[in-house]
């Protein structure tokens, strides 16, 4: 079967590395990086470090609004399926390359396959959720992470098959963790000791983009009294700086800024960490594999068997129920919520 895979920001790119190497061993696969994420820091690296092939085609669309982001992607994954004319398309996740690929495929009545299907936040307001449901509902084949997942799609009645295959992004956590915990050359970098700190993220939308609301993130991680790490998204460092406060929390002492991480060196920090600080949803899984209690900057999130096991707490921009929330001693069970580490294997036999 000829098969183009839609990517196109890191989260994918880390998806795709449990995916892609599987696939070409049975099909022809055609990669195409939409660049809505573009750079070495951001792209490149992951690709190196994970070995995911290398995008076949590029196409150099970033930036813009969601809309105007999706709506030049559409304009250019139409023609290019007309010319490449595959026998179906695979899309991962939740971003506007999702969308734009499993769209412009369903319009053209190839058949979609989509990779972490069936995830919901019941947050409409998150430009995610509505990719999500939007992806979920012209797809052919539904590849669920979870049994939530699945819950979810039979629940909103969707078109397509529903499989449950766990979660690709376990499969490339369980083989590089162990890897990326025994490098503490990342801690080192970062002036932190292991178990002594904690490491943060945060590039959502809705808490970097309204002012009101970067402000109640810089408080908050001003507010942890311990050693903090935190790789800056670019999206994050930009609206930072605009609004004059990364001075702020380069001068805190307790606050080590990086630039983003790649997969590596990230992971060597996540392993290593007391706890997590996040918006991030990959991450929040993540953490939860590596036995690193979570704390997320949301009010709602789509790993819901993250927060039931104990291990993940939810405080939106709340800093004093961050503050508590990051001293909360997690369960001792740690049940496997997202499947055995196989998951890669699962898609390409559901592809057929
Ligand atoms: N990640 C990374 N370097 C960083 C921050 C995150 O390699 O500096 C990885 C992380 O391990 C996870 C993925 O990027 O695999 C998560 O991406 P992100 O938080 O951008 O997206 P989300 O999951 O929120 O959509």
């Amino acid at each position: 079967m000829k098969i183009v895979t839609v990517i196109g920001n890191r989260p994918q790119f880390v998806k795709a590395a449990a995916v892609s190497r599987l696939l070409r061993e049975r099909h022809d696969e055609v990669l195409v990086h939409t660049g809505q994420h573009h750079d070495d820091e951001l792209s490149t690296i992951f690709f190196e470090e994970l070995s995911v092939p290398r995008p076949d085609l590029e196409l150099h669309i970033a930036g813009g609004t969601n809309t105007d982001q999706t709506g030049r992607m559409l304009a250019d994954i139409g023609p290019l399926l007309a010319r490449e004319r595959p026998d179906v398309v695979l899309v991962y996740g939740d971003t506007n390359s999702t969308l734009a690929g499993g769209l412009a495929a369903a319009q053209a009545t190839i058949p979609v396959v989509h990779i972490e299907a069936g995830m919901r936040s019941f947050d409409r307001t998150m430009p995610e959720e509505l990719n999500r449901v939007l992806t979920d509902h012209l797809s052919d084949v539904l590849l669920c992470p979870s049994q939530t997942a699945v819950d979810n799609l039979r629940r909103e009645g969707v078109a397509g098959r529903v499989e449950l295959v766990g979660d690709v992004m376990v499969d490339v956590a369980m083989l590089f963790q162990p890897r990326a915990k025994a490098d503490l050359g990342p801690l080192r970098d970062a002036g932190v000791a292991p178990g002594e700190f904690v490491l943060a993220t945060s590039h959502r939308a809705a808490n970097v983009d309204d002012p009101v609301r970067l402000r109640r993130l810089v408080d908050l991680l001003l507010a942890v009294g311990e050693p903090l790490v935190l790789p800056l998204h670019p999206r994050t460092g930009a609206r930072l700086d605009a609004a004059g406060w990364l001075d702020e929390l380069q001068a805190a002492e307790h606050v080590s800024l990086t630039p983003p991480l790649g997969y590596m060196a990230f992971t060597s920090l996540l392993t290593n960490a007391r706890a997590v600080l996040t918006d991030s949803g990959g991450v929040q899984k993540e953490a939860y594999l590596a036995a690193a209690p979570c704390v997320t900057m949301r009010d709602t999130t789509e790993w819901v068997e993250t927060v039931e096991a104990g291990w993940n707490v939810l405080v939106d921009l709340d800093a004093d129920a961050a503050l508590s929330a990051l001293h909360h001693t997690p369960p001792s069970e740690r049940p496997q919520l997202y499947g055995d580490g196989r998951a890669g294997e699962r898609v390409v036999a559901a592809i057929g």
